[in-house]
């Protein structure tokens, strides 16, 4: 990833002052945005970011996908569960799939035993 050419720090700065919460409207903490992911084509001016940010006020979880085109700038936000960390882990996975929620819903069925230990013991 090359990040020299684009200032992203002063792209997360300048969206501090617009973004707010879209659950109470408070305005993000800098402290409380990470930049997940970032692509950028220095050719055509475009960048796309995708942020995460939690509000201080009413700790919801936002993700912000924020597309740079010349002058213009579009973002889309979502709200979601996941925290930073979590959006930093999941953002390459695979959509899940029906048939592994299909497998776990069969294996949960079966299943009779210890939930604590069962989840416990899978932890690397
Ligand atoms: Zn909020």
């Amino acid at each position: 990833m090359h990040m020299d050419n684009f200032d992203y720090k002063k792209v997360i700065e300048w969206l501090g002052f617009i973004l707010r919460c879209p659950i109470c409207g408070f305005k993000y903490n800098l402290q409380n945005t990470k930049v997940i992911d970032s692509q950028q084509d220095e050719r055509l001016g475009e960048a796309k970011i995708l942020i995460h940010s939690d509000c201080s006020k009413c700790k919801s979880s936002v993700m912000f996908n924020v597309e740079i085109k010349g002058p213009e700038v579009f973002s889309v936000g979502m709200v979601t569960d996941l925290t930073g960390s979590d959006s930093a882990k999941f953002k390459n996975r695979e959509p899940i799939s029906a048939n592994e929620v299909i497998n776990i819903h069969q294996s949960l069925r079966r299943f009779k035993g210890d939930f604590v230990k069962a989840f416990s013991a899978k932890k690397d």
